[in-house]
């Protein structure tokens, strides 16, 4: 017998035809013997729909009186689905953050879990219970409603797995798992079958709308294995746990990608100490968050300093970066937004020498002209013009073969039967 989290997503309790099949799905769990504690978001689209009526109304709202009402959401459907667990016989009780109580920080809008207490849960367990907790919110030291920030319940739902000790906390969505790339972009991309949590973490963007990345962190830190799975289609998702040295690793595992950075460039930034620090303090403070940075040296003695930002911090990034140049008398600066930036994902690259070099060869191979490159021990980035993003990862995805399993790939589960 096992204790399994399993949380289930807007789109999972849309409505009430969604909500009893969930219902079901709850039921069969617990038939099967184990403990379940279920975390739901709020139906559908419901939390827009308080946003923009709080937005609507005013311009500015409260910050604390938006999480009173954020939170609503959350209430709605733990209430329904309790009714529905108890309707078809499985004893069921709701829990509203504060009730639990998960305590948080008071940074309203975007609270951090601090504690939780189990007990309530433990005694509801023990007397046969499933246990319905609202994702997305909690309580901080002054009696008031949090809220976690948008996508929060994959941490709510984590952080219960945390604390309760549970075997596999399981995220419920609407995709049938985590593939090795996009298949919008890749038709044959493949469902991986397990990933691990720095391979998820540097595959964010492909998870980015399955799983809170917070939630995958706060994962990986406390070890809860994590399952992404779909809640209307049948089969075993993708598991995102820890490495396992005993298993054959694939040397890459997948491919993420983005249309969401921009280039800058100071060309001719005197060759002296200092100036790096001088280009990026300015950025820093301005809140912008750079990526990629490369610094080539000229044969006069002046560099050109390269960076990456996120392509909505482009227009600030270059007022700024004019003004810095211009107190500094480098020569120019240039940008470009029109780039993408590719990424090859693996621990396998750990023990694989020459990945970077093979993936160089075969976008040199489609004529893809290497913008910016930058590796660490499981990654290798390269920037490349925007229009050449698909054939780029089509290429890769084929020559590394990843719409082909690993021999084996299977990671033991912890629950038992
Ligand atoms: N309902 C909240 C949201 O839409 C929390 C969540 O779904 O995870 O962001
Ligand atoms: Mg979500």
């Amino acid at each position: 017998m096992s204790l399994i989290v399993q949380k289930f997503g807007g789109t999972s309790v849309k409505d009430l035809d969604s909500i009893r099949y969930v219902a079901k799905k709850v039921m069969m769990a617990r038939k099967q013997g184990h403990d379940l504690v279920v975390v739901v978001s709020a139906m559908g689209h419901e939390t827009d729909r308080l946003e923009k009526l709080a937005t609507n109304l005013c311009a500015h709202p409260h910050p604390r009186e938006m999480d009173v009402l954020l939170s609503t959401g959350e209430q709605v459907s733990i209430a329904l689905l309790s009714m529905a667990l108890v309707d078809i016989g499985c004893p069921a009780k709701s829990y509203m953050g504060f009730q639990v109580p998960i305590q948080t920080d008071s940074q309203f809008n975007k609270a951090r879990i601090v504690a939780i207490d189990e007990e309530n849960i433990r005694r509801d367990l023990k007397a046969g219970f499933v246990v319905v907790v609202a994702g997305f919110q909690g309580v901080d030291e002054n009696g008031d409603i949090t809220t976690l920030g948008r996508g929060g319940s994959d941490t709510t739902a984590v952080a219960l797995a945390a604390r309760l000790e549970a075997d596999e906390c399981q995220i419920y969505t609407d995709v049938d798992g985590v593939y090795t790339t996009d298949p919008r972009t890749v038709p044959d991309a493949r469902r991986m079958s397990c990933v691990t949590f720095e391979e998820m973490l540097e595959l964010s963007s492909l998870g980015a709308n399955v799983l809170q990345i917070r939630a995958v962190e706060f994962a990986g830190k406390y070890n809860v294995p994590l399952r992404v799975l779909s809640t209307f289609v049948e089969g075993p998702g993708t598991l995102i746990t820890y490495e396992d040295n005993n298993m054959e690793h694939a040397v890459v595992s997948g491919i993420a990608f983005s249309r969401d950075e921009a280039k800058l460039i100071v060309r001719g930034v005197p060759d002296v100490p200092g100036v790096a620090a001088k280009i990026l303090m300015p950025i820093s403070d301005a809140n912008i968050e750079v990526d990629m940075i490369i610094q080539n040296l000229g044969d006069d003695g002046t560099t050109d300093f390269t960076f990456t930002v996120h392509r909505r911090d482009y227009d600030q990034a270059l007022k700024i970066l004019k003004a810095v140049a211009k107190e500094m008398k480098a020569k120019s600066v240039v940008g470009d937004t029109k780039i993408a930036k590719v990424s090859l994902v693996g621990v396998g690259m750990r023990s694989h020498a020459g990945i970077a070099s093979t993936m160089f060869k075969i976008l040199g191979q489609e004529g893809i002209n290497i913008q910016l490159i930058s590796t660490s021990e499981i990654k290798v980035s390269v920037v490349m013009d925007e229009k050449y993003l698909e054939l780029g990862v089509r290429a890769l995805h084929d020559a590394f073969e990843l719409h082909k399993a690993p021999v084996q790939e299977e990671y033991p589960s912890r629950i038992r039967a």
